[in-house]
Formats: C-alpha cells, sequence, structure tokens
C-alpha cells in the first residue's frame, strides 16, 4: 500500500485510490486521496511493487596477505 503525506491531517495517510502518472520530468508520481478527510495526496515515486533497488555495502576484503618468514 502506497503512503503519503497528507497536508490537511497533518500526518502520513496511507493512498486510497492510488494511480501511477508521469510528472513532467519524466519521473513516475503517484497520486490518490487521503482515506480520512479525502484530501489529494501527491507522492513522488511509483507505487510499491516498483522500489528501487537498495544499493547493498560492497564487504571490502583486508588484504593482509603479507608472508611472515
Ligand atoms: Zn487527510
Amino acid at each position: 500500500m502506497a503512503t503519503g503525506y497528507c497536508v490537511k491531517c497533518k500526518a502520513a495517510r496511507e493512498i486510497a485510490d492510488p494511480q501511477q502518472i508521469t510528472m513532467k520530468n519524466g519521473r513516475p508520481a503517484t497520486q490518490g486521496r487521503c482515506p480520512v478527510c479525502g484530501t489529494k495526496i501527491f507522492k513522488i515515486g511509483a507505487p510499491t511493487g516498483a522500489a528501487p533497488a537498495a544499493p547493498e555495502p560492497t564487504q571490502a576484503k583486508p588484504e593482509s596477505t603479507v608472508p611472515q618468514r
């Protein structure tokens, strides 16, 4: 369920009847309504399901291959 910020409730709400739209710059956005007060909620980003891949932290291996002899 996509969530957005309702400016009327001044709280984060679930976006009722979410619709994916495209902004002028080509970026995806989600538009819907607040299920509590019915105010239009606009959130930048695609709806859930198209979450951007989180970059996994690369584990740097300590290079301590110094031959001790
Ligand atoms: Zn609201």
